[in-house]
């Protein structure tokens, strides 16, 4: 396995989980000893969702009734190959353009609201600013710290046959290499909408590659793109600045990474000045060359002395980039995302926080850890806890799952949360008229499909949860 830098601890299970002395920690602990899952050795989410002691109301009672039933509606589906495959082929066929009133999500109104009260509800935010800025009040009212929000459009480079996809992007490539790029100026308008939805404790999440053809050629050339999105991303960040957004820059396709992170650093160099992070860089533990990447970057942030914001992922174009570069087992990555997560949270990344003569002092790090492996989540809050009960240096955590997405662990973790507010969760979700938001659908969907192991475990909670509704045992 490629070298990692940090060394991650035992994953802790049942036994490591005993040292804590938070009793909110204690009583998901609880849940997770008679769930008889070994949590620590197996990255699943099995424990959260076998929530069954009658101590402790199990995470999934947060859900609303209404919900509730969307959220089984969605796992029967995605749990079930046969119910699955026509969905993703119905899906992947709406997001083709070029279709007549029938098959149009936008002019169709039966078939707009059958997929509104399904997958979109699911799935997204709102198709106007209002509908939004209500999901967003929800999550809080439900918990959450805030929402991630981010605007439906972005590129995925396919390796295999070399060729971009746009997601969301109607475009007219003939337009695109001219000085007013229209595609760019869609994204930036699009972006700055999206911040004005955006309250106190909201992210505001960005993939670059949403700007179109003339940037991922810049971003593919391990080049600075064209001016006119450097204008945008410089009026983006002041505004983010002055309204207290702070921004979560998506971590992409291989093939444009480079170029992705380049800007991002600037940025931070730019933004990240006052010991917080406004701006964070995505690492995707799955890349064998991750911590060398985050080495350097630890090392930029050292010597220039600004905030890194480190938003930690295990990576999500697997089927799609070289696989060469990425780790090539699950259990590799898994060691991959815990020893990063778990060395920032102690300040020890390689050379970087090391007691040893060649160690170098660690550098202002804001951690965010964007993952749906209950263990990964649980294993770093506890350690930050920990740390911080025993006076011991640590960094600043969030923690988000995606809007639709693996609720047990999210209201896992907020039932977790002590007086200090932590930890603190976040939903990330999309927003944008369905037919912008159709390319994003299909991709939860896909994801669904890849994870059958999670869509099952999450089909079996809510249907426990909505037995345990109904007063029947099962
Ligand atoms: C809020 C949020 C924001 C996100 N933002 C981004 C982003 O900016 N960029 C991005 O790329 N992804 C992003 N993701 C997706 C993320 O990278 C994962 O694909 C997804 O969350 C599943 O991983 P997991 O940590 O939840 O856990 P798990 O379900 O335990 O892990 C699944 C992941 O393990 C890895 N994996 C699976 N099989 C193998 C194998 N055979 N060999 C090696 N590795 C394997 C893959 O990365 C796969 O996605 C985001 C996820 C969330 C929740």
């Amino acid at each position: 396995m490629t070298r990692i830098l940090a060394k991650a601890t035992p994953r802790p299970g049942l036994v490591g989980l005993a040292r804590t002395s938070s009793p909110a920690l204690r009583r998901w602990q609880h849940v997770r000893v008679d769930s008889t899952l070994e949590v620590g050795s197996t990255h699943t989410n099995s424990a959260v969702s076998s929530s069954s002691s009658s101590s402790s109301t199990p995470p999934l009672a947060a859900l609303p009734n209404g919900v509730l039933l969307r959220s089984l509606l969605i796992a029967a589906i995605s749990s079930k190959p046969y119910l699955l495959g026509p969905s993703l082929r119905i899906l992947s066929k709406l997001t083709q353009p070029g279709h007549g009133l029938l098959l149009d999500v936008d002019r169709n109104v039966l078939l707009h609201r059958l997929l509104k009260l399904t997958f979109y509800k699911q799935f997204c935010a709102g198709e106007t600013g209002s509908e939004t800025q209500q999901t967003l009040r929800h999550m809080k009212d439900l918990g959450f710290r805030g929402t991630i929000l981010t605007y439906a459009k972005e590129t995925v480079f396919d390796h295999k046959t070399n060729k971009s996809h746009g997601l969301g992007i109607t475009t007219d490539l003939a337009q695109e290499k001219t000085q007013h790029c229209p595609t760019i100026e869609a994204w930036r308008k699009g972006t700055l909408e999206t911040i004005d939805l955006l309250g106190d404790g909201d992210y505001l999440a960005v993939k670059l590659s949403g700007a179109g053809p003339a940037v991922n050629d810049a971003f593919a050339a391990g080049e600075l793109p064209p001016a006119q999105m450097l204008a945008a991303l410089e009026e983006i960040g002041s505004k983010c600045r002055d309204r207290r957004v702070r921004i979560l820059v998506d971590g992409e396709s291989q093939h444009f990474q480079q170029g992705i992170l380049r800007v991002t650093m600037d940025l931070m160099r730019r933004y990240n000045r006052e010991g917080s992070a406004l701006v964070y860089n995505t690492y995707q533990a799955y890349l064998k060359s991750t911590p060398a990447t985050l080495a350097r970057h630890l090392e930029a942030a050292q010597r220039e002395g600004f905030t890194l914001g480190l938003k930690l992922v295990r990576g999500a174009y697997i089927a799609s980039d070289q696989r060469s570069l990425i780790h090539d087992t699950k259990a590799d990555t898994d060691a991959a995302f815990d020893a990063i997560a778990q060395g920032a949270l102690r300040q020890e990344i390689g050379a970087f926080g090391a007691s040893s003569p060649a160690g170098k002092p660690f550098p202002s790090v804001n951690l965010f850890l964007a993952s749906h492996n209950q263990a990964s989540v649980v294993a770093a809050h506890q350690l930050h806890r920990q740390r911080v009960q025993d006076g011991l240096p640590t960094v600043p955590v969030g923690f988000a799952q995606l809007h639709g997405m693996s609720d047990a662990v999210s209201f896992g973790l907020l039932k977790l949360k002590g007086s200090d507010g932590t930890p603190e969760v976040y939903k990330c979700s999309t927003w944008g008229k369905m037919g912008e938001c159709l390319a994003y659908l299909l991709r939860r969907a896909i994801e669904n499909r890849d994870a059958v192991g999670r869509t099952g475990e999450e089909f079996l909670a809510l249907k426990k949860e909505a037995w345990r509704r109904l007063g029947w045992r099962n």
